[in-house]
């Protein structure tokens, strides 16, 4: 029999890493652990927030990963014996590895602001994870009587996709002003600069003129507490009632990271740039978002990159071989309208212990770019989701 690796989490980041594994070597008995079918997409979901495509086309089960031989164990993984090098479910069956790749992707700090815990999210909802959330914020601002004002409250960096909360404001401000155009739209941020900054400012001032305004960190942007039945937040210079509120707290790794030693004190998990190995536990490896990524952000295309990588290292290193140097892309796409987006790319390598910025080799889409160009850049985002969910899931 073959080596045998266990991976924690069935997201881009595992089911990529899952079924680029079993393409490098057939032999490798490959068990995915994933508690959770469909899995719930979160690119896309912006659209699906201001009332766009519906939830089913964010859906994917693990058939296909199961067609190419993968075994899915719809189970919870709770603890890991790393000396035995043993997984342990929530059903106590326990799954012995060679190598254990964890893709738990974010949870939230729901300790980091005063008022906003998990009773809080159900009034006031982050949908930073796809699903049920999304659904919730969709509700909220179809009800929500025309006049009203929105505030999204966005994060402090790191945090999973960082172009996200400006593309929802985006869309949000589109279902706004075709459908209740007597509402504002505020973002009040934790920092004072964001990703596609510049774009995104000229996408607001052209297409939604005098309906989006942000608040920076330094403008008293940043929300110190929460009133959830009074939709009401507490920043640094004073207080913001809202009819919809969409609060994304500060994020971490998933918690079984946490769990398994894996995450250090900033609450994410330091890798070797290399292989993906964990800094802290020796033959368990970190893709996704739970991972300190240097330079890269925490992004589906990022996931998957990381996970194709981690594949072909972990397939030599199982094989006795140098794992290799990787080289690796991510490509953001975000909507400024429903048929209209911008985007940013980058290339990373490993530099100095962390994934690093190759310089002179990324951008963004130009700014002032007349509409066909952003009509363009929407069509690719379909392809890219597309092709980006076929890869991952089959
Ligand atoms: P996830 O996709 O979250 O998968 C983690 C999986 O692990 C989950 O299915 C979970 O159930 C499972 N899990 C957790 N704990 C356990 C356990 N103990 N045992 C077993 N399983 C477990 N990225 C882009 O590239 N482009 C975009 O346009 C884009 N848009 C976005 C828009 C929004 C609104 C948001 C919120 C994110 C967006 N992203 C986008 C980011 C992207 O969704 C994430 O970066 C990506 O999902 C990370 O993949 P992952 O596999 O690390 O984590």
């Amino acid at each position: 029999t073959g080596p045998r690796v266990v991976v924690v989490g069935g997201g881009f980041a595992g089911a990529s890493f899952a079924r680029a594994l079993k393409r490098e070597d057939p032999t490798i008995a490959v068990a995915l652990v994933e508690p959770s079918e469909p899995y719930t997409a979160c690119p896309m979901s912006n659209a699906v927030i201001a009332g766009l495509p519906d939830i089913g086309a964010q859906h994917f089960g693990y058939g296909g990963l199961e067609d190419d031989g993968i075994v899915h164990v719809p189970q919870r993984v709770v603890r890991v014996d790393a000396a035995r090098r043993r997984a342990v479910l929530a059903d106590d069956v326990m799954l012995d590895y060679d190598r254990l790749v964890v893709a738990p992707g974010i949870d939230m700090r729901l300790d980091a602001i005063p008022g906003y815990d998990a009773a809080a999210a159900e009034l006031l909802p982050h949908a930073w994870k796809a699903g049920e959330q999304t659904l919730l914020l969709r509700r909220q601002l179809e009800a929500m009587e025309d006049g009203g004002l929105v505030i999204i409250a966005a994060p402090p960096n790191p945090f999973r996709c960082p172009p996200g909360p400006y593309e929802r404001a985006s869309l949000i401000a589109h279902f706004l002003q075709t459908r209740k155009p007597r509402s504002k739209l505020l973002i009040l941020d934790a920092k004072d600069a964001f990703s596609k900054q510049r774009l995104f400012e000229q996408a607001w001032t052209e297409l939604y003129p005098g309906l989006v305004e942000w608040e920076s960190l330094s403008f008293g942007g940043k929300v110190t507490e929460v009133d959830a039945p009074a939709r009401t937040l507490t920043t640094e210079f004073g207080s913001h009632k809202a009819a919809v509120v969409n609060v994304i707290p500060p994020q971490r790794a998933g918690a079984i990271a946490t769990t398994i030693g894996v995450a250090d004190q900033t609450g994410w998990c330091p890798i070797d740039p290399m292989t993906f190995e964990s800094r802290l536990v020796s033959n368990v490896h970190i893709i996704g978002d739970a991972a300190i990524g240097g330079a890269m952000p925490k992004s589906a295309f990022t996931a998957n990159a990381q996970a194709k990588a981690c594949a072909t290292a972990l397939a030599n290193l199982l094989r006795g071989q140098e794992p290799g140097s990787p080289k690796l892309t991510n490509t953001c796409y975000s909507l400024i309208a429903p048929d209209q987006a911008v985007s940013i790319a980058g290339v990373y390598e490993p530099a100095n212990g962390l994934l690093t910025e190759v310089q002179g080799a990324g951008g963004t889409s130009p700014l002032d770019a007349p509409r066909s160009v952003r009509e363009e850049e929407a069509v690719y985002a379909q392809a890219w989701f597309k092709t980006i969910t076929q890869e991952a899931f089959g």
